[in-house]
């Protein structure tokens, strides 16, 4: 039987509990992504991209549509009060589903041209929404409509909300695509999935100091990851972050030490913290999403927010 973990740091079994399995809670789709726990409805939402469609996991086990047509929805989150913000590669936008159930587009341009196509996003406590622009929607007529990129980088951007204001905090990504706060959101990590065009991959997280809640400071690696390329990344209420990779979730410590991996059967694309007693990590890989119970949760509980939907 494979094993499920490997450890690579005693540090990592105060993580995870050693008496569950993981568990394969849907499969048959086409390209998995994008989880987020919703709280308010105690179910997990999840994108299937090339399938256009949003999915709803409930702890019953059942696996319904929330969207169709979803316009090749990627990343999701949730913002200070509880609102689905999502990323669309079909518009190249990030929109945001409000109370009523309409749909708002939040971002579509950045000095007058069109996005690339939002990949993954993260709500900080202020409100802000910050998300990455690669160009992997656009590349193909699979997850998005081929298209020539109009934006000259593949920016990391920060929108504030409330002017409507866009601005690239950085732009020097290959291609830019999970990101993270720390707990106290000092730091931003960034994942990067690009690769050169000598077919080499760089598979680095990198970490960046938040200067004043909205630009970034001091790049440098903070990790790289192997097998593969880094996907979704999610950071835990003690400083840990978690990494998608070809073959298993990575954990790494705040000082960037890998201290252990779950084992999946496909290629892992993200991940999320969260279930009915916040002891699930949800993993969207391939075909299937995945759970696991483990002995952490979410560093950012926007989803604890007393205004939810
Ligand atoms: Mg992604």
């Amino acid at each position: 039987m494979t094993p499920l973990y490997d450890i690579r740091h005693p540090a990592f079994h105060a993580l995870i509990q050693h008496n569950v399995g993981l568990k394969q809670l849907s499969s048959g789709h086409m390209w998995t992504e994008g989880p987020v726990w919703v709280p308010a409805h105690q179910c997990l939402y999840f994108s299937d991209i090339p399938n256009q469609s949003i999915l709803r996991w409930t702890p019953d086990g059942a696996v319904t549509a929330l969207r169709r047509n979803s316009n090749f929805t990627n990343g999701n989150t949730l913002d200070r009060q509880g609102r689905l913000v999502s990323c669309q590669h079909g518009t190249r936008t990030v929109v945001r589903t409000q109370t009523d159930g309409s749909i708002k587009t939040l971002a579509d341009h950045y000095e007058g041209k069109r996005l690339n196509s939002p990949n993954d996003v993260v709500v900080k406590s202020d409100g802000a929404i910050w998300f990455t622009d690669p160009t992997y929607g656009i590349m193909g007529n699979y997850e998005g409509y081929r298209s020539v990129p109009e934006q000259e980088a593949r920016n990391v951007f920060r929108l504030d909300v409330e002017t409507g204001t866009l601005t690239s905090v950085v732009g020097d990504f290959l291609q830019p695509n999970g990101l993270a706060f720390s707990p106290d959101e000092s730091i931003l990590y960034v994942a990067d999935s690009g690769t050169h065009t000598d077919g080499t991959a760089p598979a680095t997280i990198r970490a960046f100091d938040v200067v004043g809640g909205v630009a970034l400071t001091n790049s440098r690696v903070f990790a790289t990851i192997e097998p593969g390329v880094p996907d979704g990344i999610r950071v835990d209420f003690h400083g840990n972050l978690w990494t998608s990779s070809a073959d298993s979730v990575q954990c790494f410590n705040p000082q960037g030490m890998l201290l252990g991996r779950i084992l999946v059967p496909e290629v892992v694309s993200n991940l999320a913290f969260g279930g009915p007693r916040n002891t699930h990590l949800f993993i969207t890989a391939t075909t299937s999403l995945y759970a696991i119970h483990v002995n952490t949760e979410a560093a950012i509980c926007s989803y604890r927010s007393t205004h939810l939907i």
